[in-house]
């Protein structure tokens, strides 16, 4: 973390609520993600509604494309963030902070947005004149959503190894531009989770969770670094409360493909149009292990082609191209083709199976 930048504060929980928790937590927690705090049911995924309770278009623009990116949460996991004109939607996005829970980067964990009366209008907030570039913004967006999907801070991982030098952390956040009391510093740095209902895997230095700490606030005088990118724990173990999403993708919406139109045969072919920034799924089995070569050549424009199998797993990746050729040995499985196309205009192609 940056000394300028606003320190992301997430959980705003009481004293008295801290105590209880306190009280309640287990000997040997195990956190990260609260899971007492997912939204929708465990691996069955869905929708969370956004919407934008203020802010410049072009922020919100940024925001919407940061959680839609291709390197963003929905492509791993099937929860869906549909954006909505709606201010009673499950997350709400402020940009101009709030009376007790401030002016910078913070998210309500998870169904804390919907159940608790903190978060009755905003649950999620960021502040505008720290986004400076496009990575920063990606990070600190992925981070936010992160919250909302019920991570907490890497950084309190019940089994971080650091510990906080306690004397130079609060002088650190007590300092501008976070200007904490001493007991927001104890809660929200430097004491390691005791939230009962956490479900974890080890500590994480990549986690998008994690931020930047300097040496000198940390006994071990390491500092940590801060991350844009989800890392692959991160990943992991949003699939583990959210499940994995089929056949990967999550940019475009679309609609679901009907069995017959988008089931291909060894040996067949089809010739299909996408729309513009579509994506169709073929599915095929493979009911002998073998290699298979699947060919898609546009009329013009380019796909991307991407293989999974039946866990969800990318297998193989091609394009944005007008040929694009993928061929591999395959097990006995269900398997998914998805032809994206990221142009403005629809593409005819011909997709083969051999
Ligand atoms: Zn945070």
């Amino acid at each position: 973390m940056d000394a300028q930048f606003g320190f992301c504060q997430t959980q705003d929980i009481p004293e008295k609520e801290l105590q209880k928790l306190l009280e309640a937590a287990t000997k040997h927690p195990r956190g990260a993600i609260d899971t007492a705090k997912v939204w929708l049911r465990p691996g069955e995924g869905g929708t969370l509604r956004v919407c934008f309770l203020d802010g410049d278009p072009g922020l919100q623009r940024d925001v919407r494309d940061a959680i839609k990116g291709t390197e963003s949460w929905e492509r791993h996991i099937p929860v869906t963030f549909e954006f909505v004109d709606d201010p009673n939607a499950h997350i709400r996005i402020s940009f101009r902070g709030h009376p007790r829970l401030g002016a910078g980067h913070w998210s309500a964990m998870g169904t804390d947005a919907r159940d608790r009366a903190t978060f009755d209008r905003q649950s999620m907030n960021y502040q505008a004149s720290d986004l400076r570039t496009a990575d920063r913004l990606r990070g600190v967006v992925l981070h936010e959503f992160g919250h909302a999907l019920g991570f907490i801070h890497e950084h309190q991982h019940p089994f971080r190894e650091d510990d906080f030098n306690e004397a130079a952390t609060i002088a650190f956040f007590q300092a501008p531009p976070n200007n904490w009391p001493p007991e927001m510093t104890r809660q929200q740095v430097i004491r390691r989770s005791t939230i009962p209902s956490l479900n974890t895997t080890r500590f994480d230095p990549d986690s998008i969770m994690l931020y930047e700490f300097p040496g000198f606030l940390l006994r071990s005088g390491v500092g940590t670094h801060a991350n844009e990118k989800l890392s692959s724990l991160d990943i992991e173990l949003a699939q583990r409360l959210y499940g994995k999403r089929k056949g990967g993708g999550g940019g475009g919406e679309t609609t679901p493909p009907t069995e017959e139109k988008f089931r291909l045969e060894v040996g067949g072919s089809k010739s299909e149009t996408v729309p513009p920034s579509g994506k169709h799924t073929f599915t095929f089995s493979v009911k002998n292990e073998d290699r298979y070569d699947i060919n898609v050549k546009t009329s013009g424009g380019t796909v991307t082609v991407e293989l999974f199998d039946s866990a969800g797993t990318s297998l193989q990746k091609k394009g944005p191209a007008e040929i694009a050729f993928l061929g591999n040995k395959l097990g006995i499985d269900l398997y998914t083709i998805e032809v994206r196309s990221e142009e403005d205009s629809p593409v005819d192609y011909k997709i083969s199976l051999e």
